[in-house]
């Protein structure tokens, strides 16, 4: 039987992360991960650190999460990939332009200034490889991406540092309450602590369900596509109102295209498969905005997989019945860029019971959790 303070569910980023933040505050922390470290959506996302667009109630979580990406070699002594290269949400009518301008002012009303829309040529300015028929964008020009395995990896590999221990290739099959405190079973081994963090992933769901928490969620498959090499033709990370699509060139010039299009996803095979028919729906759309994608050739495609809860937005929150039992999943499709700043509000959870974090529209209870134990 292995004691520690506090024992996280899943080598992802979002439970390296913890697992850091906790071992910085002295606390002895063991992460278990049945794969490695990043082997799911942390490790093979878009990349894409952005605050543009957001769901209204993520925007302070996420505003306040950006500077750790701007001095992110200062947390983890590694840079991580991570460049500032801005974010482009174009517009392709009038109409979705007022969209863009309409969204500003609310974000603007609630004193927020990150999001900025731009005309024809200025968009022109920005990204000249775009399609002339685009009429405008909303950028945020110090957004950017990042290398998702590489960050997953430099956040373990400090948290090691900082003193956690990380088993790899350890499931969790079981949980139970024992004597005031958490006895986690693993395949390989048994452990104790007082503080369980849930940040299994798409998987999350499961192990709530061991300590009576039952959610509503679904299985995303987001998938992916990756080009040969082209000569660089576009800084920032594009998106676009009417479609579905992510877009970056990286800096060895393949172009990496993702949106959200989905695949299909088997959690007892911890396995996504690529549907042709969607992904053509993401080579299309970047195709329509990039003329010259249409000559470009596909090397690889994946899919990811990874929890949507019901509003898309996560559970970052205490069990309401299993006591010292924290939740971080259902990040729905964009939960990297608040990999660092969601490892402060969990260890904040952790060692003092609360946080000062904007966490309360991540509460568990607003889905009713039925609590079965
Ligand atoms: C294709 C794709 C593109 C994306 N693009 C972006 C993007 O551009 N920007 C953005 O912000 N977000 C993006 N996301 C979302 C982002 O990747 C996720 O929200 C985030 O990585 C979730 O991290 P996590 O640590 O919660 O989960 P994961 O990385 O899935 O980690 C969970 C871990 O828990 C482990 N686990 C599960 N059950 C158990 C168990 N019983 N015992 C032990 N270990 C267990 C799993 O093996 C897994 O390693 C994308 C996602 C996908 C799939």
């Amino acid at each position: 039987m292995r004691e520690a303070d506090a024992i996280v569910v899943g080598g992802g980023l979002h439970g390296c992360s913890a697992a850091l933040q906790l071992a910085l505050r002295g606390r002895r922390v063991i992460v278990l991960e049945r794969r490695h470290v990043g082997r799911h959506a942390s490790g093979i996302n878009a990349g894409g650190v952005r605050r543009l667009g957001r769901d209204l109630a993520e925007v302070p979580l996420s505003v306040q999460g950006m500077p750790y990406w701007h001095r992110i070699r200062e947390l983890v002594g590694d840079d991580c990939g991570f460049t500032a290269c801005g974010h482009v949400k174009v517009a392709e009518s009038a109409q979705e332009l007022e969209t863009l301008e309409k969204r500003a002012r609310t974000v603007r009303g609630l004193g927020f200034d990150h999001e900025e829309v731009i005309d024809a040529a200025e968009v022109r300015r920005l990204v000249p490889a775009l399609a002339p028929h685009c009429v405008g964008a909303m950028v945020v020009r110090d957004d950017g991406a990042a290398d998702p395995f590489r960050t997953t990896l430099a956040f373990g590999t400090r948290a090691r540092e900082a003193g956690a221990a990380i088993e790899e290739g350890e499931a969790v099959v079981g949980i139970e309450r024992q004597a005031g405190s958490w006895l986690v079973i693993g395949t390989r081994g048994r452990y104790r602590a007082p503080v369980v963090v849930n940040a299994a992933g798409a998987w999350a769901g499961r192990l709530a369900a061991l300590v009576g928490d039952v959610f509503p969620m679904r299985t995303r498959a987001s998938m992916m596509i990756v080009t040969e090499r082209m000569p660089p033709f576009v800084l920032p990370v594009i998106g676009a109102v009417g479609r579905a699509l992510s877009f970056k060139q990286s800096p060895s010039g393949t172009v990496i295209i993702g949106g959200g299009q989905q695949g299909r996803a088997d959690l007892d095979q911890e396995q996504g498969w690529v549907d042709v028919t969607n992904l053509a729906k993401s080579a299309g759309a970047a195709a329509a905005l990039f003329p010259r994608m249409r000559r470009a050739r596909i090397v690889r495609s994946w899919c990811g997989i990874e929890a949507e809860m019901p509003d898309r937005l996560p559970v970052i929150d205490f069990s309401p019945g299993a006591p010292g039992f924290i939740h971080v999943f259902g990040f729905s499709g964009h939960g990297f860029q608040l990999g660092p700043i969601c490892g402060v509000a969990v260890a904040d959870l952790a060692t003092r019971g609360t946080t000062d974090l904007p966490i309360a529209s991540f509460a568990a209870r607003r889905f009713a959790v039925a609590e079965a134990a």
